[in-house]
């Protein structure tokens, strides 16, 4: 922690250079908690910039986070900052309605935002009961992933990373993340992913720390599709191949529903496994399995068929665990399994698979004949994959 109560006075440790807070220290001069009152010593070594810690072991709200040298600095970073844009930055301040200490809080016109630093990985869950702890006492969250993140395309992000995944208008599902020892951010827009774990982007926005501003304010960039669907059928073939040599069919839940049903699960139709930009990211199982249980659950036994027929086959597949979404605490859902149902539809109906009846509904168009060899399989791939590709560049 960077701030104590000396002579009965907020005291921050980065307001003061090493040798003044050296000779305080040599001065005997005591520092206890702003929060529990109770001692704390001023730490002055190479590894974290100065701080205070608790000499007792009883339990203090703000001895619970973990800090880490990169916490401790990037919250040093962010305060000096965020001082030069807002009148009113409070260092670790006890918001005592939500029962919460956020690294840094700002008020603006009555207005709140809380900052939350996070260097080490914690469960997701508690992200998200701060997220609404925060909302619920009317403070805008803003949470910064520091954690170190292996920088490359595609982008790979372990659950908790993707924890931080958020998502606007202009950005669709991206990730801001602040580097302390290059003082930059950095945002990774338009999140797709081509598996669990990996990502696409389409340009990542650097932010240095002198410019950085609350909102964010940045040129967003196009949304530059074109790498990742050169790569999309790579990947969507690479799932596939994986699925057949490490699964076995008997214990594979979706491969033994393939199998069942009587699908060739090499030869299932294109239209099954498309991508659909940007909702998709949300869920975490692979769309061609998704889109598989659509066309299981509905196209097939029904080819005439409604929006809210595909709606409720989706969501019992959801309830039941075949299909899992992403963990996004920072994400309110809502609305958007709706929307990528309707755009999947959209798509689909532009690949000229379905066609929308007059009145309500759709109707399956294009009948779908197991291919018997390879090359007539090649050659469905030759007659769909160009077509969507027009498709998706259009959007
Ligand atoms: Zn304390």
């Amino acid at each position: 922690m960077l701030t104590a109560i000396m002579d009965h006075q907020h005291f921050t440790a980065i307001h003061h250079s090493k040798e003044e807070l050296l000779n305080l220290r040599k001065s005997l001069k005591t520092f206890t908690c702003p929060h529990c009152s109770s001692p704390l010593i001023l730490k002055i070594g190479n590894i974290k910039i100065p701080h205070f810690a608790h000499t007792s072991k009883l339990p203090c709200i703000l001895e619970t986070k973990k800090e880490t040298p990169d916490h401790i600095w990037s919250k040093a970073l962010l305060y000096k900052r965020l001082s030069q844009l807002f009148q009113d930055v409070k260092l670790e301040h006890f918001v005592k309605e939500v029962q919460q200490i956020p690294d840094l809080l700002i008020t603006e016109r009555g207005y709140r935002i809380a900052i939350e630093i996070q260097c080490s990985t914690i469960p997701l869950s508690e992200i998200k009961e701060r997220t609404e702890g925060f909302r619920k006492g009317n403070i805008h969250p803003i949470w910064i992933l520091t954690q170190p993140l292996t920088i490359g395309t595609p982008l790979k992000l372990t659950s908790f990373q993707q924890g931080f995944i958020r998502f606007s208008e202009e950005l669709h599902f991206y990730l801001l993340h602040f580097d302390p020892s290059n003082e930059s951010f950095t945002i990774f827009p338009h999140l797709t992913p081509v598996s669990t774990n990996s990502f696409f982007f389409s340009k990542e926005i650097e932010i240095p720390l002198d410019t950085f501003t609350i909102p964010v304010s940045i040129l967003p960039p196009d949304q530059a599709n074109s790498l990742f669907l050169k790569n999309w059928k790579r990947y969507r073939e690479k799932w596939i191949n994986n699925k057949i040599q490490f699964s076995s069919a008997r214990r594979d839940p979706f491969l033994s529903e393939v199998y069942r049903e009587g699908d060739t699960f090499l030869y299932l139709p294109l239209f099954i496994g498309l991508p659909v930009i940007p909702h998709m990211t949300l869920i975490k199982t692979h769309p061609l399995q998704w889109q598989y249980y659509i066309w299981k659950d509905v196209l097939k036994k029904s080819p005439y068929f409604t929006r809210e027929m595909i709606y409720s086959a989706f969501m019992r597949r959801l309830e039941n665990g075949s299909i899992e979404t992403r963990n996004f605490p920072l994400h309110s859902t809502g609305s958007s399994i709706k929307t990528l149902i309707n755009d999947y539809l959209c798509l689909l109906e532009k690949l000229e698979i379905i066609q929308k009846k007059r009145g309500k509904g759709y109707k399956l168009t294009a009948k779908w004949i197991c291919p018997k060899t390879f090359i007539d399989y090649q050659q469905h791939e030759h007659d769909l994959f160009p077509k969507l590709k027009h498709i998706l560049k259009k959007d």
